[in-house]
């Protein structure tokens, strides 16, 4: 065995203290074995990039691998659940529909549901309603309802998924107690030079301002934007994604909570980007994505107070950025996770499980001091993959449309797409299919939902469809469309749901 021969790695060093350093120094003090030191420095005045509220449902398995108490997490973050995202004037101005979290109904002898409800549409009587009438998750959502999914596989509770809306800086503390109840040394400055072996290039140490330095063994370059180890120090180019994903720029602001909790991110397109809404215990997140080419930013801003519901908390910041990534992710002796590593915009809250996904596989991959070529390979391959394909989903949500109210729609609808996403869109656009590739985050049913909703139907369907009797599917539509009505309704409203189980110190009334 290689291992112990080569050395095993006991000093990890991880710059930045985001969410995505956080995340790393909490993950790695739990799982790393003893023996091994984590450090990880950040710079307050530096500060955060603090937006990323809205999360995916693989949240939950970051959370169990550290065993974290949920009530205990949404109680100390002012969170809020999620059941999925509702997606305004995306297809055309005032058209509606939700990319929920969940499945629709159930396969019917290997014909996936969807197939059953295309035929449904098609034959016409009787309608068979909207596709999202068929999931709990949408369901729930849109009556403002909430309870935890059941474990039961025999329960229509079990279709139910979740995932958070949550206050990244009260996340990124809440993290900061696990990591160093765990033994984290958090040290605060500002790195101001990196050394490097001179003839491996490998990182040895960082320098602080003030003459002090850090050595490690294994660096994680969670510095944010500034990639100042991976992209600074070490010379990993960026790969820029801007062709197809235009906006670069974002106001956030936070406003006054209005009206119920709902249980789900709202995301309403505008002439030059989206607008997004999250709401929490004690504030409602609001910010506008939009393309520097088609809006000045003064515009930008006036359009995001414009559409507040409540009042807002503070001056509106402004966030800069380019969707893209590192052409590498690991290389020699460091692993960028976060921002550092790339950006592929807001839209479908993909940043943090990114970041999850890279300590998870940076964990089944730790490396000795030999840092292995097959093993840095093996990560940067099914990274950039991941990366690639989540980009394909977000482009899918620009490119299908039908708006022609704006430059910034026009250039959207008629850009070239990747080869990837043509292909996608060209097995929906036949037989209605949709086919999962390996370790692709967005499921059928996530993708079924958004090339509905954006207004993509398919030429026919799937023949195994066809050979169902049409009638034994129109009482099985019906059955499952009345049980998870009754189920919905069955439900505790979001609201009340959060007060009885986990309502934050921080709560503020509607
Ligand atoms: C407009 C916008 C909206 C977003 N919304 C979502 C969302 O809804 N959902 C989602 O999943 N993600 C979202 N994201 C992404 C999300 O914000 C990030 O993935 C997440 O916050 C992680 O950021 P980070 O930790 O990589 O970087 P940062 O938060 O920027 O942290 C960088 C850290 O590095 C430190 N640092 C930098 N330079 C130095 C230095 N020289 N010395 C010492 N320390 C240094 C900083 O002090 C800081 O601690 C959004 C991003 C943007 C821009």
């Amino acid at each position: 065995m290689t291992d112990g021969q080569l050395g095993r790695v006991t000093k990890v060093v991880i710059v930045g203290g985001g969410t995505a350093g956080w995340m790393t120094a909490a993950a790695l003090s739990r799982l790393v074995p003893s023996g091994v030191s984590v450090t990880l420095v950040e710079s307050e005045e530096i500060g955060t990039v603090g937006v990323g509220e809205a999360t995916i449902p693989s949240l939950l398995d970051y959370n169990r691998m550290l065993g974290i108490d949920e009530d205990a997490f949404v109680r100390a973050t002012g969170a809020t659940f999620k059941l999925g995202i509702e997606f305004r004037d995306w297809a055309r101005p005032g058209d509606s529909y939700l990319h929920p979290f969940g499945t629709h109904g159930r396969d019917v002898e290997g014909v996936s549901f969807h197939q059953l409800w295309l035929r449904q549409v098609a034959l016409s009587n009787p309608d068979p309603g909207p596709i999202g009438d068929y999931c709990l998750s949408a369901v729930a959502a849109r009556r403002g309802r909430f309870t935890r999914p059941s474990g039961n596989p025999q329960s229509i509770l079990s279709s139910l998924f979740y995932a958070f809306h949550f206050d990244a800086a009260l996340y990124a503390t809440f993290l900061r107690d696990i990591a160093e109840q765990d033994g984290v040394v958090r040290v605060e400055g500002r790195v101001v030079a990196v050394d490097r072996d001179a003839e491996t290039g490998f990182i040895q140490s960082v320098r602080l301002e003030g003459d002090r330095r850090i050595d490690g063994e294994l660096f994680i370059d969670c510095s944010g934007f500034r990639s100042l180890l991976l992209g600074d120090a070490l010379g990993v180019p960026f790969t820029s994604w801007k062709h197809w994903l235009p906006c670069d720029r974002a106001w956030a602001v936070p406003s006054a909570r209005q009206g119920p909790l709902t249980p789900y991110t709202r995301a309403t397109a505008d002439t030059a980007g989206w607008r997004w809404r999250i709401p929490l215990q004690h504030r409602v997140g609001n910010g506008y994505v939009y393309s520097s080419a088609h809006i000045d930013d003064d515009d930008a801003r006036r359009a995001l107070l414009a559409g507040l519901e409540g009042q807002a908390l503070g001056e509106p910041r402004q966030l800069r950025f380019e969707a893209g990534r590192r052409e590498r992710l690991w290389d020699r002796n460091c692993v960028a996770i976060g921002l550092a590593g790339g950006f592929l915009e807001p839209l479908e809250s993909t940043s943090i499980h990114l970041i999850q996904s890279g300590i998870t596989r940076l964990m089944s991959l730790f490396p000795d001091m030999g840092f292995g070529a097959t093993e840095i390979d093996a990560y940067n391959r099914v990274m950039l993959r991941e990366y690639e394909q989540v980009r394909d989903f977000v482009i899918l949500h620009y490119h299908a449309t039908e708006r022609s109210d704006s430059p910034f729609w026009d250039q959207c609808r008629t850009m070239s797409i990747p080869a990837s996403l043509s292909a996608k869109l060209a097995l929906w656009s036949g037989k209605a299919r949709v086919f999962r590739e390996q370790g692709e985050l967005f499921t059928p049913d996530g993708w079924i939902a958004v090339l509905l909703g954006q207004g993509i139907r398919p030429s026919s369907i799937d023949p195994l469809a066809a050979t169902l009797p049409p009638g034994e599917s129109v009482r099985f539509m019906a059955h499952v469309r009345d049980m998870i009505d009754k189920t919905a309704t069955a439900m505790p409203t979001h609201e009340s749901f959060i007060a009885q189980h986990c309502a934050s110190p921080l709560r503020q009334p509607a």
